[in-house]
């Protein structure tokens, strides 16, 4: 036993020597981490983000995975980080718009203020096109902080991910576009292709493409710091002096009015504040018997736990009480949700998210 302890102190040291021999490179950043999309598999407004090629997983539920290594490395080396989420849902209610989620993001962001933010996808195209990008604002009056950000990532996810690198994209794009704080999107290969799809379903595959986004980061901490430190202060200052109505806020955990609705609902529906998916039958009952008021509104929806998810089966005859079916289950946190619930007579309301979207970025 003696002789294994010795090792231990070494490592010991080697984990921390940055804390031994200076501060640790992102100290003082605050950084948002937003993982792209959101409830992709069981959201009926929410159609954005791709699917692999082969895999069929979800835009989302990659994002997630990578976004998880990326918040662990940015807290070891020293940052303050948040996410956008932590789990697979949308940030906006169930039945808001695109761009509602998107401004959803945006909310988050100015919420907490970051010095920038970054925000992972992966992208969608023909079979054939393969490599990684990334996008910056393209309506900033100076582009450095912008730029720089995006170039910094996509050049750390050079040899990490499948290339070519790709040229960076300076186009509109709602969550670069609607805010001054510096962020990028990136894009670290497309789910639409074979090879990309058959790696990063594979467990070690978020690290490695995290780790990259990590070193464009601390790159971009490290020689910008200043300008983002002076940044951060002007863009608090003009949120103070023109502050947000709270109402329209269109993240539902930053909208106080939604969360004291949603609470009242969560009081009769299960009330004791302990929610579990067994009992995912019992609370549509009692979401039925709380919410659907109309005399006239059919609601035959059933939920069954199959042990893994929970089933939504049935019909609606008004796509609100769906709507606030899922956002329900979304605040007692039942993620894993198949949706097959139908809204006769109300026609074009699509079924579920096509399996791929169109056109070659999707943010
Ligand atoms: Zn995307």
């Amino acid at each position: 036993m003696w002789i294994v302890r010795p090792l231990v102190v070494i490592c010991v040291c080697i984990s921390h020597s940055s804390l031994l021999w200076g501060a640790p490179p992102l100290a003082g950043a605050i950084i948002v981490v937003d993982p792209g999309h959101g409830g992709q598999r069981y959201s009926r407004s929410y159609t954005g983000g791709t699917r692999g090629v082969g895999s069929q997983q979800t835009e989302s539920e990659l994002n997630l995975r990578v976004s998880f290594e990326l918040v662990r490395l940015l807290r070891e080396d020293g940052a303050t980080v948040f996410m956008t989420r932590e789990a697979d849902h949308r940030l906006s209610p169930e039945g808001s718009s695109n761009v509602d989620e998107l401004h959803a993001r945006i909310d988050f962001f100015e919420h907490h203020s970051p010095h920038f933010f970054l925000s992972v996808h992966h992208n969608a195209g023909r079979r054939e096109l393969t490599g990684h990008t990334a996008l910056y604002k393209h309506n900033a009056t100076d582009d450095t902080l912008y730029e720089a950000l995006a170039r910094n990532v996509n050049d750390a996810l050079e040899g990490a991910v499948p290339g070519p690198k790709n040229e960076l994209i300076h186009r509109s794009y709602h969550i670069l576009r609607e805010t001054s704080i510096p962020g990028t999107i990136s894009e670290a290969g497309y789910m639409t292709n074979k090879t990309f799809d058959d790696l990063c379903v594979k467990t070690g595959f978020p690290r490695i493409e995290a780790s990259a986004i990590r070193n464009g980061a601390v790159k971009y901490w490290t020689q910008y710091k200043e300008a983002l430190v002076a940044l951060k202060k002007t863009l608090d200052a003009e949120r103070a002096a023109l502050p947000r109505d709270p109402a329209r806020v269109t993240a539902m955990a930053l909208n106080p009015e939604f969360q004291a609705k949603m609470k009242a609902r969560l009081a009769q529906v299960a009330p004791g504040g302990r929610y579990e998916s067994a009992r995912a039958g019992e609370y549509v009952e009692k979401f039925k018997a709380a919410a659907v008021t109309e005399p006239a509104a059919v609601f035959n929806v059933r939920a069954d736990w199959d042990g893994k998810q929970i089933q939504l089966t049935g019909e609606t005859s008004d796509v609100r009480y769906h709507n606030e079916l899922i956002d329900l289950f979304v605040a007692m946190k039942l993620f894993a949700i198949t949706n097959e619930v139908d809204f006769p007579g109300r026609e074009g309301q699509p079924r579920e998210a096509p399996a791929t979207t169109t056109g070659p970025v999707q943010p």
